[in-house]
């Protein structure tokens, strides 16, 4: 049973596009003067305008507009010279005008496309377009009441719609992670998704393979985490080929993760009606932006992820995959490329930012700048190993000491004593001593026991207490026994 599910899976290709809404970091909210922060007691960040109160206008926030526009060409967008807010109407108690100020037949971003790397492949995802809209406020439902909470509502967020161009969870994935480096590159987001300011609606269909025409697709909303959003697209995509295997049609509907289930759930077809009633926001002239505006905007706009990759594969010689993971983050590629700056050799660097940098990271939940030493003392420290002053694994010693102590590499090495001994006068008074011992065993290796070499090396480096220089008992030993 099984294996025919694996087999009919076979005959499928899946077919997905993502809507991606990510709050814009502004300090302020879209339309009105109040604080654009996560976190604040529930509605003390709001006002009439916010609140809805009669009577009140919008005023558009030049920087939400400003932050747009950096994602709009970090994607590779057009950016519109004119776009037209719109009125969508729906009832909410989150909502209390009534609708939701977004754009619909003209956004400001319209295009572009973004560059992933999943399963070893290269590919372009291409973008529909990137709008700017308000978000609502937040409904809470505890202990029987029901609350509403205008922190959220009014606050700037762009809504990033994909073509269906996206073909596995994986791709999903890897998609995501790019377009979350984008926005944090850009300034334009935080792109927190724990925090709820990058969320993501899935569509998803199947289709036979080899068939062009696209499937019915549904639509799984509001997925808060990329692991949710690649199992919810596993199991819808098992669940279509499921009932097409069974002679069923795919009905077009909205479903609801249930993250504790793991599965999806039809959400009533009603409640997500498209009949938004879209028009132009009478209260809003049409946003105009000049060509100076984009183009100072774009000279502004920092290395993007995907040059740096390129630059880190071409320039400094490291991998695909040690690019990909050292670029996710704009800290993680400024910390490595300042470490790699005082070494001979870039590897060097991207290895030890990878394990023991990001390792630290991930475990103490801080971020990098306070999880670490500065570059410049893991640079001092890893330029010993690179001078052969100390073993990779003194080195690894040194390293956790200077995250808890914040001292110097230089003063960690000398108090813990890690220096590495490189006096050969010494490593051949103790390769001698090690001789004399076992004689018998050096009877056996020079009549061919060639694998008790390594025996003879760690007894020297355990006489020498660890800290001698690996290279040079190896030459010295070598040089005695063979004699
Ligand atoms: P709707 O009007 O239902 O919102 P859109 O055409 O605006 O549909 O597309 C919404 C999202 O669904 C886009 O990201 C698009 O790429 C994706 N999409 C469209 N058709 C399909 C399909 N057949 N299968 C999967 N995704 C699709
Ligand atoms: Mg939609
Ligand atoms: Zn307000």
């Amino acid at each position: 049973m099984a294996s025919e599910t694996a087999m009919a899976a076979e005959n499928y290709e899946a077919v997905i596009g993502l809507e991606v809404h990510a709050h814009l970091a502004t300090q302020s909210k879209l339309f009105c003067g109040c604080a654009n922060s996560f976190g604040a007691g529930p509605n003390e960040n709001v006002c009439p305008v916010c609140m809805a109160m009669p009577g009140v206008l919008p005023v558009l926030n030049r920087d939400a507009v400003e932050l747009a526009i950096r994602m709009g060409l970090a994607a590779h967008c057009a950016i519109a010279r004119e776009s037209i807010f719109a009125r969508k109407s729906y009832f909410y108690p989150d909502l209390p005008k009534g609708y939701q100020i977004s754009m619909y037949e003209r956004p400001l971003c319209v295009g572009g496309y973004v560059e992933i790397e999943a399963n070893g492949e290269r590919r372009r995802i291409r973008l529909v377009r990137i709008h700017m809209e308000e978000d609502a406020g937040k409904n809470i439902h505890e202990d029987g009441t029901s609350l509403v909470d205008f922190n959220r509502s009014g606050v700037p967020l762009v809504e990033i719609v994909s073509e269906p161009d996206i073909r596995s969870a994986a791709e999903a994935a890897a998609y995501l992670r790019e377009l979350r480096a984008l926005l944090r590159y850009t300034g334009a987001s935080e792109a927190r998704m724990e925090e709820g300011n990058l969320r993501c609606d899935v569509n998803v269909s199947v289709r036979p393979r080899g068939v062009e025409q696209f499937g019915t697709k549904t639509e799984i909303k509001n997925l808060n985490s990329i692991r949710f959003v690649e199992k919810a697209i596993a199991h819808e995509v098992a669940r279509q080929i499921d009932i097409l295997e069974a002679g069923g049609r795919i009905m077009q509907e909205t479903h609801l993760w249930d993250p504790v289930r793991e599965e999806t759930r039809p959400m009533r077809s009603k409640e997500f009606a498209n009949d938004y009633r879209y028009f132009p926001e009478p209260d809003l002239p049409p946003l105009r932006v000049t060509p100076e505006w984009i183009e100072s905007i774009r000279v502004a706009l920092p290395e993007l992820p995907a040059a740096r990759r390129e630059r880190y594969v071409n320039a400094l010689g490291l991998s695909r995959y040690e690019a990909a993971i050292l670029t996710e983050e704009r800290e993680v590629g400024d910390y490595f490329e300042s470490v790699a700056a005082g070494l001979r050799n870039a590897k060097t660097a991207a290895n030890w930012v990878m394990t023991e940098v990001l390792r630290v990271v991930n475990e103490t939940g801080k971020p990098l700048a306070h999880a670490v030493p500065s570059a410049r003392e893991t640079g001092a420290l890893l330029a010993m190993v690179e001078d052969g002053a100390i073993s990779l694994n003194a080195a690894k010693t040194a390293f956790m000491a200077m995250c808890q102590s914040g001292k110097p590499a230089a003063t960690i090495v000398r108090e813990l004593g890690l220096a590495q001994v490189s006096d050969e006068a010494a490593i051949a008074e103790a390769c001698d001593q090690i001789i004399e011992t076992h004689l018998r065993k050096v009877g056996e290796y020079r009549a061919g026991r060639d694998k008790l070499f390594g025996f003879f090396v760690g007894a020297v480096m355990k006489a020498m207490g660890g800290r001698a220089n690996p290279r040079l008992v190896n030459e010295i030993l070598k040089r005695k026994l063979d004699q």
